[in-house]
């Protein structure tokens, strides 16, 4: 038994309350009841006239699918609930900004070959599927998650693994897509076996959602299975406290069980996270799940999710309400992925202060003063 396990709640199944319990624990199950059209969500929670009217359009531009049990997180009433606003269309994801790009972070022009993206010496990253469980509002690759089109032939991962194998400084690979784990066991496995026999290869991460929209799918086999390959790192995505559960407890202790290490990238949005005590108590709730957080993004310029935008400023001053208040642990970077491709930078609130002689004083998180000498 967790020793906090009581901040975990076994959630309210809502009308899949008299499914048997193994139908629900069963991420096929789950999988093949997904809800995806307007009148399945509306049995679930309150959709808004405005919602109804953009759904059609939205949809055709971007699948829309939630998993009975992410659906059950949903407020029943409460039009703004965050689990609601990250899988329910909205009109705003229609509107167009001049800024905002179908390819935001250049990922195209940086693609040597199909579906892998080489930005950085030592590190792919490797498109594996357009599928995900769920599909976030806020998805940064829109352009291609859950159109069948974006995916390469079958062959594409052996294109992508010799490019691989030809390039040693290539120390770690990051599955991506849509979600790896939306392959099948004996698919993955293929795909880690072929990493794992190349010797420069030092590491594989793999950047799922399946904890937080679908954590059946950590089950005992996908363990066995991860464990043989390790040293793999889990790159999730919790965006609220709401999303820790009984059920992503369990998913995460059968992770770390298996020494797999988890880290979260959360995403900021406005109205759904963009406040430094709801992302405090995520971060706390995660550390008890023996996650860490590790990046908080800024949502970048994709195209239709300018809504869910917040300021660098208001950024910025969300960090400065973490940083120092709570563990260290609790406190992820603010990432910027620059547009065009130019990577990730780490950003923070400045607290070097230089006055006219070129003395340095640091402010620490109080806002007191402290003077440094620097050699
Ligand atoms: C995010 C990303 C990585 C990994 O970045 P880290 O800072 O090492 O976590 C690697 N390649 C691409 C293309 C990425 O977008
Ligand atoms: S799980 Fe990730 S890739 Fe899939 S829709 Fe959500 S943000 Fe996009």
């Amino acid at each position: 038994m967790h020793k906090h396990a009581s901040r975990f709640p076994s959630i309210c199944k809502k009308k899949w309350i008299n499914v048997p319990e193994d139908h629900w624990n069963s991420w096929i199950w789950q999988q093949q009841n997904r809800l995806t059209t307007l009148e399945e969500i509306g049995e679930i929670t309150v959709v808004k006239e405005s919602e109804k009217a953009a759904f059609k359009k939205c949809a055709e531009k971007f699948n829309v699918a939630v998993t009975p049990y992410y659906a059950s997180l949903m407020d029943d009433t409460d039009e703004n609930c965050p689990i609601r606003k990250q899988v329910i269309p909205s009109h705003s994801e229609l509107v167009k900004s001049d800024f905002e790009q179908a390819d935001p972070l250049g990922e195209e022009a940086q693609s040597p070959v199909p579906g892998l993206i080489h930005r950085y010496p030592d590190r792919v990253l490797l498109y594996t599927t357009h599928n995900c469980p769920v599909y976030c509002r806020h998805c940064t690759r829109k352009r291609k998650v859950s159109d069948p089109a974006s995916m390469p032939f079958k062959n594409d991962f052996q294109t992508a693994l010799e490019y691989i194998r030809h390039n040693v400084q290539i120390r770690d690979v990051i599955l991506s897509g849509g979600d790896p784990l939306s392959l099948s066991n004996a698919r993955l496995e293929e795909l880690l076996k072929s990493l794992y026999e190349i010797s420069h290869v030092e590491i594989v991460r793999i950047g799922t959602r399946n904890p937080v929209t679908l954590p059946q799918r950590i089950d005992a086999e996908l363990a066995t299975l991860l464990k043989k390959y390790r040293p793999i790192y889990i790159m999730t995505h919790f965006n609220h406290p709401k999303e820790c559960t009984r059920e992503s407890l369990k998913a995460a202790i059968r992770l770390a069980d298996a020494g797999i290490p988890v880290m979260n990238q959360t995403v900021l949005l406005k109205g759904v996270n963009d406040n430094a005590e709801i992302l405090k108590e995520l971060n706390h709730n995660l550390l008890l799940m023996n996650i860490r957080p590790y990046y908080l993004f800024q949502c970048d310029a994709a195209e239709g999710i300018s809504h869910f935008r917040v300021s660098l400023e208001q950024s910025l001053k969300i960090i400065d309400q973490l940083q120092g208040w709570t563990s260290g642990l609790a406190v992820p970077k603010l990432i910027v992925d620059l547009p065009g491709g130019g990577g990730k930078v780490h950003i923070a609130p400045e607290k070097i202060i230089k006055d006219k002689s070129g003395h340095i004083s640091f402010k620490n998180y109080r806002g007191n003063m402290f003077e440094y000498d620097d050699f």
